[in-house]
C-alpha cells in the first residue's frame, strides 16, 4: 500500500526538501482518486464524532450526508464543505447509485436499522462500514454479510479498537508468546444510562439492551485479546429496574466463553453501573491489564513488563484511514473487520441471549 502519508515520509527522508513536496499534499488535499469517498449515514452523537474525526484523515474523505433532519444537512454542508448534491434523505438515498463522488456509505443510526439500511447501500453499488453491532440478530447479520459478497462491494464493521495502537501492541505480544499460554481473560463494559426515552432502551430500535451496545466490547474484546473463537457460552442476566429496562430490554449479563485451546473469559455487560471499561489478559508468562480498553481514549495500558506507551491517536480517524486502505488498497488488518468477523459476534450475542434464556451452556459454531 501506498499512502499519501508514506509518500510524504518517504519524500521527508530523501534529499528532497518539504518546498518540494506538492501543495495539495502538504495542505491535506487529496489527489483525484486517492481517498475514499464516505457518506455518513445517521447524524446523531456518533456520526458527529466520526465527522470531527475524519477531518484528520489522508485516505478517508467525509463527501456527503444522509439524514432525516434537513437542519443537520444544511449544518453539515457549511460545516464541512459537502455539497448539496451529495445529500440525501433515507427515502431517496437509492439514488447515491448514480453518484460517483460517494464511494461507501457508513451507518451509523440505531441498530435495527442497520441491516434495511447496509442491504440498500449494497444494492446502490456503494461499499458499506456499518456501526456496532452489525445487526441485531445473526440472521440479519449473514443476509448483509450475502447481500454486500453479491452486490460485489465490501462490508466494514465500525471496530475502532482493531487500530488503537495499544490494544494492537497486547495483541503483538500475545502473537510473539509474551503471555505464554493464554488461560483467562476477563472483560468488564457497563455504564449508567440516562435517560429512559432513548432509542438505546427500545427493544424494536437497539435490538436489545447493554450487550448490544457496551457487552458486544468485551465479546469482541475477548477474542482478539484470547486470540481464538469461543466454542461455549454460559449466561446470567440480573435486572433491577423492570421499568427502565422492560421485555428484552438486557440490564446486566455476567457470560462466560469457554475457547478451544483452553481458556476462559468472564465478562460483565451492564447499563447499571459507571467505571466498567476493563480487559485483563492472563497467561502462563505474563498478563495484561487495559483500563480503560475500550473508551475513546487515551486508553491506557500495563503488562509484566510495564506500561504501554504506544500514542494515543484518535480512534475513528485511524480507523477511517485504515478502513480506506482496507477497501481501496486490499490491506489486511491485523484483527479483521469485516461483516464476516460482525457475523461472529451477532451469533455469540443470540447464543447468550439463549444461554440466558434457557440457563444451559450453549454450544458455538463460529
Ligand atoms: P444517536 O441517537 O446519537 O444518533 C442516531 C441518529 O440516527 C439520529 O440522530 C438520526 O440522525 C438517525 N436516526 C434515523 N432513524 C432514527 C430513529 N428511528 N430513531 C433515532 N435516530 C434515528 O445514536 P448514536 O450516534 O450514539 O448511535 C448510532 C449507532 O452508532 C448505533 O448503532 C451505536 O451502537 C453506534 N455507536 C458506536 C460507537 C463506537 O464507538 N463504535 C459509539 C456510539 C455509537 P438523523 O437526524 O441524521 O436522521
Amino acid at each position: 500500500m501506498s499512502t499519501r502519508r508514506d509518500f510524504i515520509r518517504k519524500i521527508a527522508g530523501s534529499a528532497i526538501t518539504a518546498a518540494a513536496v506538492p501543495q495539495a499534499l502538504m495542505a491535506g488535499n487529496q489527489p483525484e482518486g486517492a481517498a475514499l469517498k464516505v457518506a455518513i449515514m445517521g447524524l446523531g452523537s456518533y456520526g458527529n464524532r466520526v465527522a470531527e474525526a475524519m477531518q484528520a484523515c489522508t485516505r478517508a474523505k467525509l463527501a456527503g450526508a444522509i439524514s432525516g433532519t434537513p437542519s443537520k444537512l444544511a449544518a453539515w454542508q457549511s460545516r464541512y464543505g459537502i455539497a448539496e448534491k451529495n445529500c440525501y434523505h433515507y427515502d431517496n438515498f437509492d439514488e447515491i447509485r448514480n453518484n460517483r463522488d460517494i464511494d461507501a456509505v457508513y451507518v451509523i443510526v440505531p441498530n435495527a436499522l442497520h441491516h434495511d439500511f447496509v442491504l440498500r447501500a449494497a444494492r446502490a453499488g456503494k461499499h458499506v462500514i456499518c456501526e456496532k453491532p452489525m445487526a441485531v440478530n445473526a440472521k440479519q447479520a449473514a443476509e448483509m454479510v450475502a447481500a454486500c459478497d453479491k452486490a460485489g462491494v465490501k462490508l466494514l464493521v465500525g471496530y475502532r479498537m482493531h487500530f488503537e495502537p495499544k490494544t494492537l501492541e497486547v495483541i503483538r505480544m500475545r502473537k510473539a508468546g509474551d503471555f505464554g499460554k493464554i488461560k483467562f481473560f476477563q472483560g468488564l463494559s457497563g455504564f449508567n444510562i440516562g435517560d429512559p426515552t432513548q432509542w438505546r432502551l427500545k427493544k424494536e430500535l437497539a435490538g436489545g439492551g447493554a450487550m448490544m451496545d457496551i457487552g458486544i466490547y468485551s465479546i469482541n474484546g475477548a477474542r482478539y485479546m484470547i486470540g481464538e473463537d469461543p466454542v461455549w457460552v454460559t449466561a446470567q442476566e440480573t435486572k433491577t429496574d423492570f421499568v427502565k429496562f422492560r421485555e428484552g430490554v438486557d440490564e446486566t449479563i455476567q457470560f462466560q466463553l469457554g475457547f478451544p485451546g483452553g481458556a476462559v473469559a468472564s465478562c460483565l455487560s451492564t447499563y447499571s453501573l459507571n467505571n466498567l471499561d476493563r480487559f485483563f489478559l492472563d497467561g502462563e508468562k505474563g498478563w495484561a491489564e487495559m483500563l480503560p480498553s475500550t473508551g475513546y481514549g487515551p486508553i491506557k495500558g500495563r503488562t509484566h513488563k510495564g506500561e504501554l506507551t504506544q500514542p494515543h491517536i484518535t480512534h475513528q480517524t485511524i480507523q477511517m484511514d485504515e478502513m480506506a486502505a482496507i477497501i481501496l488498497d486490499n490491506k489486511q488488518p491485523v484483527v479483521p473487520v469485516d461483516g464476516r468477523e460482525g457475523l461472529k459476534d451477532m451469533k455469540i450475542i443470540d447464543a447468550i441471549y439463549e444461554a440466558v434464556k434457557t440457563g444451559k451452556k450453549t454450544e458455538l459454531s463460529l
